[in-house]
């Protein structure tokens, strides 16, 4: 930094310094009276990101500067362009040593330490992650501090398993340790490229006793045995981020939970591929929650229900007990339309208490939030009232451990005003009858009107100027004003405050009085009130844990709700299950596509899958004409179920399975420097290394990122592979027709999805049938979407001739000579060539005939 030479700095200058050089990595927000300013580097950097006017002291320091009350709206976009914000106050009003009051940053603003409403993005969580990597694990520790909520796990050190969590949480920032963690370049390289601001904490926080000394003294344990935190690296993880969110906020967090770990033998893992292909919780289109599972499923009325929803998409359970608990209460909800419309009514009153819970703790509440929670306490306690008179042992279960908090309710009704001020210093915040002196006061104010027309009158009369009037102005304060004409009858005892051109203004030792006693009262009736809101929040932090028991149980009361609802009203139906590995699906649909794309209704279809004849399903059918939709309803069916959801089906029969895996469509992915083609093959290799023969495997037109019979090749040994090796039920969508010829082998089938062609072209029918499609109907295809009539046509004599010259070949293959397809292939459409070698008498030629003979070849091949 270019600082001035310290002799020329002022005090003031010199303090800012001290502070900067703490916090070289922060724009620092200098607190200056009602301004935050910046100055230096910080200035120029801010002023341009902020558009903010860049002016200078006058020992020509660069400056720039912002109200105090509008900062987070100049934080966020600070955020937003990837900078972390310092805030510096005042410490005092007036200097107690020295002569620049103390100043002291008291909290640094980045982006996974967000609290303020105005700051986070939306009802979604706002995760912080530390990551701490060994030999054969990876330790996650992910945080929401604007919520509360903390999630911990350590995972096999893979990097599919560890991009699957990272989508999974979506975390704004991630901490790291300095130097060695992520030193694998795949895990750093794909945490740069989806632009995930990183921050390295010092090696030495990374200490398991430094770790779980920071563990016990946040959450006030005397061990963490019992805490559930077991592996070493999981201590690292949750010490790390723990130590970063302190540094950060500079407080400590009572409002945390206590961390949720994720045990990988009761969730499914979910890979990023799957839960992107799915679309899950977002489209592929704009990363928006539209058109996806979670926005069919959504009817929640409540934040907290819509992190539960999401959160309970992306973590399926394996545990058939754990699902059919779910399927119970949501088959209680389900007969029961006018009991879920009954509790979300009141649901929408319940607001996001987490986040208000967070804002308590840390200190950045308004008056407002008591109301907003004493509406929230109200509407819990009433939805308990509702449900409890349905005296249904799972509702009454789930009941069992919401608090009562009326007290608190009434506590914060007979003390905050039913439209509170921002603020004491702003207007009134507590109610009358809560403190007799401020009530007091208050009178005294209210009664200033009254106070003064009665002054007013009295003086009016004693020196008999019925023009005088007793006003009060914000610069004058309160004072007599006497029209110029009548000055000469204003008694000795009153004193000049102002001359005006046509009346003089006075005061008078009893007016002064007067006003010291109000300007006294106002000042203490801010003392007061800021005094009982300090108690009451006292009282509130007393009830954080039964705060944040309740708004769980009203998260999943909305859950459980909205799982209902939308079962309700796109007629879904309670999911069976057996341990036979067997899937028989009647008259299935796709949830989002029936719901948002089919023009005209949805072509339902029935799955059967099992362990011997149908363990691999081949489909064919046209483009277009529903093969991916097909096998992303087997793979959405079987995790609606395994999320303990009803399924778009007439009925459902289904084995668990331990992973959902997809491979789907040719997803480049040039953010990571790779190939179409070594995208999709790295993909496949992760299924066929993870997956097992309690697995699901949806795969559509795996091979088309190279010519085709490396595709077909590659495809085929898949298959192969997955039927000899893996046994996982597998769904595999394809156009390369040949594949069909693997449905004699015992465990695979052939399906194919029917179309009608008639003269004008094909219709779809979207119903999947046994068999192989005959053909492919690419050119109809192609007509349908607008190609030009000639090209279509063209293709079409084309496609004919081809086909003729193919024919004789293809039915000579026996299923031995597979594997030299290829080669075959490529011989037959060189065959002229081959040809005119075999033409040649090598016995009689001579060597420049043999020279010119290889010309011609050569000019052949050309
Ligand atoms: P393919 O994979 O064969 O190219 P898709 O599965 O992408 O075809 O389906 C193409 C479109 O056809 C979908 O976007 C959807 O609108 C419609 N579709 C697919 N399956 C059905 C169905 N069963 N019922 C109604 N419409 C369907």
């Amino acid at each position: 930094m270019n600082k001035p030479m310290d002799s020329k700095l002022t005090p003031m200058m010199k303090q800012y310094f001290s502070i900067k050089k703490r916090h070289p990595n922060e724009i620092l927000f200098f607190r200056m009276g009602d301004f935050y300013e910046m100055f230096h580097e910080d200035a120029h950097v801010a002023s341009k990101i902020l558009n903010i006017a860049l002016t200078s002291r006058q020992d020509n320091i660069p400056m720039c500067g912002l109200p105090y009350h509008a900062s987070e709206s100049y934080i966020a976009r600070l955020l937003k362009a990837g900078h972390r914000v310092a805030i510096c106050e005042q410490m005092e009003t007036v200097p107690t040593s020295g002569n620049v009051v103390k100043r002291e940053v008291v909290r640094i603003v980045t982006p996974g330490t967000v609290v303020e409403s105005n700051l986070l993005q939306s009802d979604d969580n706002n995760f912080l992650a530390s990551i701490v990597l060994n030999e054969k694990e990876i330790g996650l520790a992910f945080i929401d501090i604007s919520t509360g909520d903390f999630f911990l796990s350590s995972i096999e050190k893979s990097f599919d398993v560890f991009r699957g969590e990272i989508v999974k949480y979506g975390p704004r920032e991630l901490v790291l340790r300095e130097g060695n963690d992520l030193s694998d370049k795949i895990f750093s390289e794909y945490i740069i490229n989806n632009d995930i601001p990183i921050y390295r904490i010092n090696d030495w926080f990374y200490d398991i006793e430094f770790s779980t000394e920071t563990i016990k003294d946040t959450f006030g344990l005397a061990s963490i045995k019992g805490f559930g935190i077991t592996t070493e690296i999981e201590i690292l993880a949750a010490g790390s981020i723990l130590q970063y969110l302190k540094d950060t906020h500079k407080k400590t967090f009572d409002h945390l939970k206590s961390p949720r770990r994720f045990v990988s033998s009761d969730y499914m893992i979910l890979d990023e591929e799957t839960i992107s292909n799915m679309e899950l919780v977002q489209n592929q289109h704009d990363r928006s929650k539209n058109y996806t599972l979670f926005s069919v499923l959504d009817c929640t009325k409540t934040a907290i229900g819509r992190r539960t929803l999401e959160r309970n998409i992306l973590n399926p359970l394996l545990q058939q007990q754990e699902i059919e608990k779910r399927l119970d209460i949501v088959e209680f909800f389900f007969g029961r339309y006018d009991l879920i419309s009954n509790l979300q009514k009141v649901l929408y009153q319940f607001h996001d208490t987490e986040r208000l819970i967070s804002r308590f703790n840390l200190g950045r509440s308004f008056p407002k939030d008591y109301i907003t929670l004493m509406n929230s306490i109200d509407a819990a306690r009433e939805i308990g009232g509702v449900l409890i008179e349905e005296s249904h042992p799972l509702i009454i279960e789930m009941l069992k451990d919401l608090p009562d908090l009326s007290d608190l309710s009434k506590r914060i009704e007979c003390t905050i005003t039913d439209d509170p001020a921002l603020s004491p210093e702003r207007g009134r915040v507590i109610k009358e009858g809560c403190n007799d002196e401020l009530d007091h006061l208050y009178k005294l104010k209210m009664d200033a009107k009254k106070w003064m027309l009665e002054y007013e009158r009295e003086e009016k009369n004693r020196i008999q100027v019925p023009t005088l009037r007793v006003k009060y102005n914000k610069v004058l304060g309160y004072f007599i004003e006497v029209s110029k004409g009548q000055t000469s009858k204003v008694p000795d005892e009153y004193y000049r405050k102002q001359t005006l051109v046509s009346s003089e203004r006075y005061s008078t030792e009893k007016l002064q009085k007067f006003e010291s006693d109000i300007l006294t009262a106002s000042d203490r009736i801010i003392t007061i009130e800021n005094t009982e809101l300090e108690n009451l929040l006292a009282e509130v932090l007393q009830f954080r844990n039964d705060l944040q028991i309740m708004a769980d149980i009203i998260g999943e009361i909305d859950f459980y709700c909205s799982m209902a609802q939308s079962a309700i009203e796109n007629k879904y139906r309670r999911p069976t299950f057996n341990s036979e590995g067997i899937s028989i699906v009647k008259e299935g649909r796709h949830p989002v596509v029936e719901k948002y794309y089919s023009n005209s209704s949805f072509v339902p279809n029935d799955i059967i899958l099992d362990t011997s004849e149908n363990i691999i399903v081949i489909i064919t059918g046209p483009n277009m004409s529903g093969k991916s939709t097909y096998i992303r309803m087997t793979a959405m069916i079987q995790l609606m179920a395994q999320i303990g959801s009803f399924v778009p089906a007439d009925e459902a029969y289904i084995s668990l399975v331990d992973r959902i895996f997809t491979r789907i469509g040719a997803s480049d992915n040039i953010s990571r420097g790779e190939s179409t083609f070594l995208v999709e093959m790295n993909e496949t290799a992760v299924i066929l290394n993870n997956a097992t023969d309690k697995s699901l495997i949806i795969m559509d037109e795996i091979g088309r990122g190279t010519s085709t019979y490396d595709g077909l090749s590659i495809a085929w040994a898949v298959v192969e592979y997955l039927l000899k090796y893996v046994k996982a039920r597998t769904l595999f969508a394809t156009h390369y027709h040949e594949l069909t010829r693997l449905g004699n082998k015992k465990g695979i089938v052939n399906y194919n999805v029917l179309v009608r062609e008639h003269i004008n072209g094909i219709d779809f029918l979207h119903k999947v049938a046994p068999g192989s499609a005959d053909k492919s109907y690419g050119i109809h295809v192609a007509k349908l979407a607008g190609i030009p009539k000639e090209v279509s046509a063209n293709a079409a004599i084309i496609l004919d001739r081809m086909e003729k010259g193919s024919r004789g070949n293809n039915s000579k293959i026996t299923e031995e000579q597979r594997s030299n397809e290829q080669l075959e292939i490529f011989n037959a459409s060189n065959h002229h060539v081959i040809k005119a070698i075999k033409n040649i008498n090598l016995d009689n030629i001579t060597p420049l005939n043999a020279l010119n003979e290889l010309n011609r070849l050569k000019k052949l091949i050309d």
